[in-house]
């Protein structure tokens, strides 16, 4: 399957709710400010959230006069259009001109933090990367065992300390490793403890340090793994992952299992973080780079390719 297929197949429930719920109202009728109004709803319904619904409707509402146009399916490319406008170009990853590039990983615990890094190990070596994992969540000793057995598979190495140890000192192994070994990219995982936000932001601003320490501009990309299914949730860890840990990007995972990625929407609207990376399902292949033109049109069930 490619990748476009793949996005299709795993995004088969959004489109499935985006095609009940927003197609729909676009349907055989004659376009009035009812139907804005129903669109609107549905576009919320569809979890693109209610600031980038509200945008949206009005956008349409201006090209509608602008295109004169009549008929409600004469809306729905329209409507394809601006959320492609709105998602944007692909943002590709940002590497370290200079040498090591460091990718902090960041996000609530089960949202698929350790998976997402195994995926893009494995994304960035068929990229011709020399990749390092680093476990910096030290938590459980679960969590470690879990980073090892996805090092194995992509076959990059990982580097460890002992539960409970200081998630610095393993930053500062990795990055030790990373550059003994002349690595390309060190990848970090940290712990998802949301128990209070004090402790989160003193953990990860600790690493941070460290890391700008040691390698010029690291971390050159902070990554926050975002859980589709969760919908709205993921726009609010969106704001406090951006106020306590300086997110550059983004990787919406599981929306393989979700009739919620209408959500991708609503988090490029309202918090203006790029997605880089979406995660269809838990394979080592699962994870591709964010196509804003492809999502769009897998979003409306479009059928070329
Ligand atoms: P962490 O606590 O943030 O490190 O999350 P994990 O990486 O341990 O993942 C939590 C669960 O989500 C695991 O069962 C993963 O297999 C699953 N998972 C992660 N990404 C995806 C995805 O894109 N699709 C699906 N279906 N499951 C995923
Ligand atoms: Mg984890």
């Amino acid at each position: 399957m490619g990748f476009f297929d793949k996005l299709k197949a795993g995004l088969s429930k959004t489109t499935a709710s985006f095609m009940d719920k927003v197609t729909s109202v676009m349907g055989f009728r004659k376009i009035d400010e009812e139907l804005f109004e129903e669109l609107e709803e549905a576009l919320i319904t569809a979890d693109v959230g209610a600031e980038t619904a509200f945008a949206l409707v009005e956008a349409l509402r201006k090209e509608t006069r602008a295109r004169g146009l009549k008929e409600g399916h004469e809306l729905q490319p329209v409507l394809a259009e601006l959320i492609s406008a709105r998602l944007g170009e692909p943002a590709p990853l940002s590497y370290n001109p200079a040498g090591l590039t460091v990718i902090l990983v960041v996000g609530v615990n089960g949202v698929g933090k350790t998976t997402t890094i195994g995926k893009l190990a494995h994304y960035l070596k068929s990229q011709g990367k020399r990749v390092v994992l680093a476990a910096g969540d030290t938590f459980r000793a679960a969590a470690i065992d879990q980073l090892k057995i996805w090092g194995e598979r992509a076959e990059v190495p990982v580097v460890a300390g002992p539960e409970g140890g200081d998630p610095a000192a393993v930053a500062f192994d990795g990055m030790k490793w990373a550059r003994e070994t002349g690595a390309d990219v060190l990848i970090l995982d940290t712990a998802g403890r949301l128990h209070n936000r004090a402790d989160l932001m003193a953990e990860l601003k600790k690493v941070r340090n460290l890391l700008a320490r040691e390698v010029a501009g690291a971390p050159h990309e902070t990554l926050l793994v975002l859980d589709a299914t969760t919908g709205q949730n993921a726009i609010q860890q969106t704001k406090l992952f951006k106020e306590v840990a300086g997110v550059t990007a983004i990787a919406l995972t599981k929306l393989d299992g979700t009739a919620k990625g209408g959500v991708v929407i609503g988090i490029k609207g309202a918090e203006d973080v790029p997605v880089k990376f979406v995660g269809v399902g838990e394979g080592m292949d699962d994870l591709q780079p964010f196509d804003p033109q492809d999502f769009a049109r897998a979003l409306f069930g479009s059928h070329e390719a």
